[in-house]
C-alpha cells in the first residue's frame, strides 16, 4: 500500500494529464446513443478524494459527462436499502465474461442475470426500486446530490429520450427479464426509470465525492455520518472489482487493481479501500466499452502511487 510519505496527489495528477496524452485517438466515443457520440473525444478530467479530507483535481474534472452505467452503483444501493439479502434471489454476483448489454446469458440462465451491473442486472436492481417508489428518480437524485455535496445534480433529458428512442436491446433484455417473472413493475416504467438514471450529469469531482463512503466503511467523512453499513462498503467493491467493468474486468484488474465502475459516457470512478475514492472522464472507448484513456491514467495512478489492493 501507500509508502511512508504520502503521494503528492496535484502534481501526480498533473503529470497523468501529460503522460496520457499519447493514447488519445485510439478509442471511439459512443455513438449508439446519437446525443453522446457529441461529446468532444479530447476531454479529460480526474479527482482523487482522500477519506482524510483532502481533494485534487485536474483538466475537466468539474465539468458535467452522463455518467450512464455508473449509475448503476447508486440504484444498487437504493435496492439493497429496500431488499437487503433478498435482491441476491434476483440477481447474481458472478462476472458475465460478455457484452453490457448481452442476451445470449440471461437466455441460458433463464432470466437471473449475472450481476447487478450488467444492464440485465441492472434493470432489476431498477424494477426493485421503481416497484417500491412512486418517485424513484427523485429518491435516487436525493441519495447522489447528498453523497456528492452537490444539490445542482440533474438529468440530461436529451440524452434520457435519445437513449429511449434507440434504446431497442435494453428494451428486449426487460421483455425478456418480465417473461421469466424477474421485473414487477411495468416494463415501459423500469425502462423509463433505468434510462433516466442512465442520463443524470455528474463530474469527476462529484463522483469521486458520491463514491467515497466506499473507500470509508460507509461514512462520508466531510460530515462524519454513516450512510450506509461498513459490510456494504465491502460488498458493493467486491462487485466493482469483480463486474465493476464488463468483460474488461480481469484486464483492468490486471493493470489497474482497485474496485471500479466504468460507464459508456467515458467515466471511470474507482475505489481504493480506507484511502481514496478517485475518477477519471474521457470519453474515447476501448472495443469493450470502457474509458481507453481513463484506463490508462488510472493505471498510471496505481502504479505511481503502489495504490493498488494488490
Ligand atoms: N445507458 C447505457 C445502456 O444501457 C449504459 C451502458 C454503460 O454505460 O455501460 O446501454
Amino acid at each position: 500500500m501507500i509508502g511512508v510519505e504520502k503521494p503528492d496527489f496535484q502534481t501526480i495528477l498533473e503529470e497523468i494529464e501529460r503522460e496520457t496524452q499519447a493514447e488519445f485517438g485510439k478509442g471511439k466515443v459512443a455513438d449508439y446513443i446519437p446525443a453522446l457520440a457529441r461529446v468532444s473525444p479530447r476531454k479529460f478530467g480526474m479527482a482523487i478524494c482522500g477519506v482524510d479530507g483532502g481533494e485534487w483535481v485536474c483538466g475537466d474534472a468539474k465539468e458535467a459527462f452522463s455518467i450512464q452505467s455508473i449509475s448503476k452503483v447508486f440504484t444498487l444501493l437504493l435496492a439493497l436499502d429496500r431488499l437487503g439479502s433478498g435482491l441476491w434471489k434476483r440477481v447474481g454476483r458472478e462476472p458475465s465474461g460478455s457484452a453490457f448489454n448481452s442476451l445470449v446469458l440471461l437466455e441460458a440462465e433463464n432470466g437471473y442475470p449475472r450481476n447487478p451491473f450488467i444492464n440485465a442486472g441492472a434493470l432489476v436492481v431498477t424494477d426493485c426500486i421503481a416497484s417500491h417508489s412512486v418517485a424513484p428518480i427523485r429518491r435516487l437524485l436525493t441519495l447522489i446530490r447528498k453523497l456528492s455535496l452537490n444539490q445542482t445534480i440533474v438529468i440530461d433529458e436529451e440524452v434520457a429520450l435519445s437513449e429511449e428512442q434507440h434504446g431497442f436491446k435494453n428494451a428486449a433484455i426487460a421483455n425478456f427479464l418480465k417473461s421469466h417473472g424477474n421485473l414487477n413493475a411495468d416494463v415501459g416504467v423500469v425502462l423509463n426509470t433505468y434510462f433516466r438514471q442512465c442520463a443524470i450529469n455528474m463530474s469527476c469531482l462529484d463522483l469521486a465525492r458520491a463514491c467515497l463512503p466506499f473507500a470509508n466503511k460507509g461514512v462520508m467523512p466531510s460530515s462524519g455520518e454513516v450512510v450506509f453499513p461498513a459490510i456494504r462498503a465491502r460488498r458493493v467493491n467486491s462487485l466493482l472489482l469483480t463486474c465493476g467493468l464488463y468483460d474488461g474486468v480481469g484486464n483492468f484488474a490486471f493493470r489497474v487493481g482497485i474496485p471500479a465502475k466504468s460507464g459508456v459516457g467515458g467515466g471511470i470512478v474507482g475505489v481504493v479501500p480506507g484511502h481514496l475514492s478517485v475518477c477519471v472522464w474521457s470519453p474515447e472507448l476501448d472495443e469493450l466499452g470502457n474509458s481507453l484513456v481513463g484506463t490508462a491514467a488510472l493505471e498510471l495512478l496505481t502504479n505511481k502511487t503502489s495504490l493498488s489492493v494488490f
